[in-house]
């Protein structure tokens, strides 16, 4: 029996990762739950899978959440704020932690699972994105299982798991190429957030969703790539293919390419970190070949997805420049989600946010954390000025 926390359990990789969980109750049990301010969906999945630690990162819905769940389960620790995410990331008695909160926001707690030795089950790109070196040196350090989530590192980890990483030469990562793949060029300034957080193939939280629609979320997925896989990101090639059937492909250096294939649905990576190096069942739906027929490949054009080339930037200057990247393109988001600025104003802001933040080693959390804050008050200034 494995004891699990979920980091994040109320967004769209925490209800996929209960789903799984659900079905295997012999094999895995609930240990903590945690989630911001969705109070009604929080308190069903607590009163449904009973863990022994509630936290509601906001004080004021976990103080809500205590007072309903005294009637219903009053065994259930409620537990409030930032610091009561990185308790239950660490408590003893846990084996796995599925890190599915989204953003910065999950780095504490994630970097925390990591240090207490813990199989990381690693949604959060953006934790990664933002401490690289750091975060890898924890997880080799305090022997943590690190497993990628992501489908696409899912896929890669399956594809790489029987080889020695030097004989490969090199990754390719699919991307669906999101919403905005065959729209004309003079009409993506006036895409809405609604438009944009309507993906063709995933169902995803809003964040994940805009950042499929610049492809920034391609561009994280490079460095997360380069990072966990230990691999230059030249050699990280990026290939749209719209079904979202190929997961990602990895080339070998004689020249065999191997590939992961399933229909997009986030139980299977998520089964397969559970499982791993066993596999256990989901409910997903089983590939038909016949009914998909053909499969689509194309490259990904420049001027269409500019995030994707400021991701790569980010990475060849290195130090703390991905994490102020990555800070940048939340706020840039955040503003759009809140319909503060236009859909082709989030690239403008970040590439700005790059040229005005100096970067630096990123050998210690408070760095990386500086880093992160300098960048979110010049993405603001700049979108205050952008809106006078
Ligand atoms: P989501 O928006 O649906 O859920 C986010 C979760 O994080 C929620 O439970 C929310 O309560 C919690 N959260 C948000 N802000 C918080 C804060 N300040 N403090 C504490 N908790 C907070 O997001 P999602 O789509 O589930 O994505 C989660 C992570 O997984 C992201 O990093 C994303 O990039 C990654 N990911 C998601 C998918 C997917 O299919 N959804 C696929 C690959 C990777
Ligand atoms: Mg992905």
């Amino acid at each position: 029996m494995k004891e699990i926390t979920i980091l994040g359990s109320t967004g769209s990789i925490g209800v996929n990762t209960l789903d799984v969980v659900s079905r295997h109750r012999d094999k895995f049990n609930v240990k903590a739950l945690t989630a911001n301010t969705n109070l009604d969906v929080f308190l069903d999945q607590c009163v449904q899978h009973k863990p022994e630690y509630a936290v509601m990162a906001d004080e004021e819905c976990a103080s809500k959440l205590e007072e309903k769940l005294k009637k219903e389960a009053p065994d259930i620790s409620v537990l409030a704020g930032a610091d009561s995410l990185l308790q239950v990331a660490e408590l003893e008695a846990v084996d796995y932690v599925m890190a599915a909160i989204v953003g910065a926001a999950g780095l504490l707690p994630t970097l925390g699972a990591a240090k207490a030795g813990k199989r990381v089950l690693l949604a959060n790109k953006e934790a990664l994105v933002m401490s690289g070196k750091l975060f890898m040196d924890t997880v080799l350090q305090n022997n943590a299982e690190l497993i990628p989530i992501d489908s696409e590192h899912n896929a890669i980890f399956q594809c790489t798991s029987a080889a020695n990483t030097s004989s490969i030469s090199n990754i390719m990562l699919t991307a669906s190429g999101g919403p905005f793949l065959d729209t004309p060029m003079n009409e993506l300034s006036s895409k809405t957030p609604e438009q944009a957080c309507k993906h063709p193939k995933w169902d995803m939280g809003r964040k994940i969703s805009v950042d499929s629609a610049t492809m920034m979320n391609k561009g994280l997925e490079v460095i997360e790539a380069s990072w966990l896989f230990n691999i230059k990101s030249e050699t990280i090639k990026v290939v749209i293919h719209p079904q979202s059937i190929i997961h990602s492909l990895v080339e070998y250096k004689d020249g065999s390419v191997l590939a992961q294939l399933g229909n997009p649905d986030m139980r299977i990576p998520i089964a397969y970190g559970l499982a791993w190096p066993e596999r256990i069942e989901t409910c997903a739906q089983r590939l038909d070949l016949f009914d998909i027929a053909h499969l689509d490949f194309k490259e990904a054009e420049a001027d269409r997805f500019p995030c994707l080339q400021l991701a790569r930037e980010a990475i060849k200057e290195g130090g703390t420049s991905c994490a102020i990247l990555n800070a940048a393109n939340e706020v840039a988001v955040n503003e759009f989600l809140n319909k503060r600025i236009k859909f082709t104003d989030i690239a403008t802001i970040i590439e700005s946010v790059m040229s005005d933040i100096t970067q630096n080693t990123a050998n210690t959390l408070e760095i990386i954390l500086r880093d992160d804050g300098l960048a979110r008050n010049r993405a603001l200034e700049i979108i205050r000025n952008m809106t006078l």
